[in-house]
């Protein structure tokens, strides 16, 4: 279970707290605030808090005093062509900040992208939950192999069956040896008065990639699109992804505007390299072009076909 009834009540105890600002709001951001989007077998990601909404983009952008008078198409024509032309610094004076609880593996990848703030749950001062991450039966893949970073057809069968025991006894194994190195019971007494038991900093060493960890991640909105452009992408990883697409799904309550020009204007959009637009000329113009006659290697070759949907 992501969280427990205790957490779901500090949860509803803060949703009750209310306080007037002058500051704007976001009326569909303010329904899903402090609320958790469950991801994974025991992973979530909530909203804390927001700075900003699309007006503010705008506002920055014209570095107005108040927050104009203009229609709402003029302010979403405004935002698209900043994100058109990549004008992003008014979109970095929006603010986001998540709780998050992912798995250690898929917080190796988020954790590179740089340009964010983040303080992680220590597995130094507390003990980390008895909580894994064991793939859903249609995630247990093969190893691609067209894709060194990919993944191939489901497992299935007994080899799906077996793969699923091993993550499963593996992660406990050591879990509970962790438990059992840390000798400590849930109010923090030693479990066997005749051992000190290990440091929390030198037990956790030995938890498997799969054990759930948590952070408060606070960043703007540009690097917040960078991230959901390269996570959210077909080519990430799917758990990473499921993280990714929440953002994405959040994105559209707090900045609609934004949001819609994100999606076409990078989610949705392709680059073709200056080889392969001159072999779009020629392809336009009527000739019949091949690969070998393209000067593209075989595998650009491709990507440009994917890229048109051939
Ligand atoms: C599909 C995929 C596969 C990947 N595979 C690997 C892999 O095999 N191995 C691996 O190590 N990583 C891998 N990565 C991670 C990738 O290389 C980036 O580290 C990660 O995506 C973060 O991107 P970023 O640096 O643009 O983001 P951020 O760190 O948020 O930075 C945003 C932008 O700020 C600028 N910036 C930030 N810090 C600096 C700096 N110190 N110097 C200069 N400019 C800076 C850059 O313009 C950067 O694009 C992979 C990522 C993806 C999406």
């Amino acid at each position: 279970m992501p969280l427990t009834d205790a957490q779901l009540a500090e949860i509803a105890a803060q949703r009750e707290t209310q306080s007037a600002t002058l500051r704007p709001t976001v009326p569909a951001m303010e329904a899903r605030l402090y609320h958790p989007v469950e991801l994974l077998d025991h992973g979530f990601l909530r909203v804390i808090d927001y700075m900003g909404d699309d007006a503010a983009i705008v506002q920055a952008a014209r570095v107005s005093y108040g927050r104009g008078t203009r229609r709402v198409s003029e302010d979403a024509g405004l935002i698209r062509y900043l994100m058109r032309h990549r004008h992003s610094t008014p979109f970095e004076l929006c603010e986001i900040k998540f709780h998050v609880k992912l798995p250690i593996f898929v917080a190796r990848q988020w954790i590179r992208h740089r340009t964010a703030n983040v303080n992680e749950y220590s597995a130094r001062y507390s003990v980390l939950d008895r909580e894994f991450y064991i793939p859903a039966p249609e995630q247990l893949a093969a190893q691609s192999s067209s894709n060194r970073q990919g993944r191939g057809d489901v497992l299935e069968g007994d080899e799906a069956a077996r793969v699923l025991d091993v993550l499963r006894e593996d992660a406990t194994r050591c879990y509970d040896h962790y438990a059992d190195m840390l000798n400590e019971d849930a109010d923090g007494n030693p479990v066997d008065p005749a051992r000190a038991g290990l440091a929390r900093e030198l037990a956790r060493m030995n938890l498997t990639l799969n054990t759930y960890t948590q952070w408060y991640w606070k960043t703007d909105l540009h690097n917040l699109l960078h991230f959901v452009s390269l996570r959210a992408d077909s080519h990430a990883q799917y758990e990473i992804r499921v993280y990714a697409d929440a953002i994405m799904d959040i994105l559209e309550a707090w900045v609609p505007a934004a949001a819609a020009a994100f999606k076409d204007y990078r989610l949705g959009a392709v680059t073709f390299s200056g080889q392969m637009m001159a072999v779009l000329k020629r392809m336009l113009a009527g000739e019949v072009v091949t690969q070998e006659g393209s000067g593209l290697s075989k595998r650009e070759w491709s990507e440009m076909l994917g890229s048109l949907g051939k």
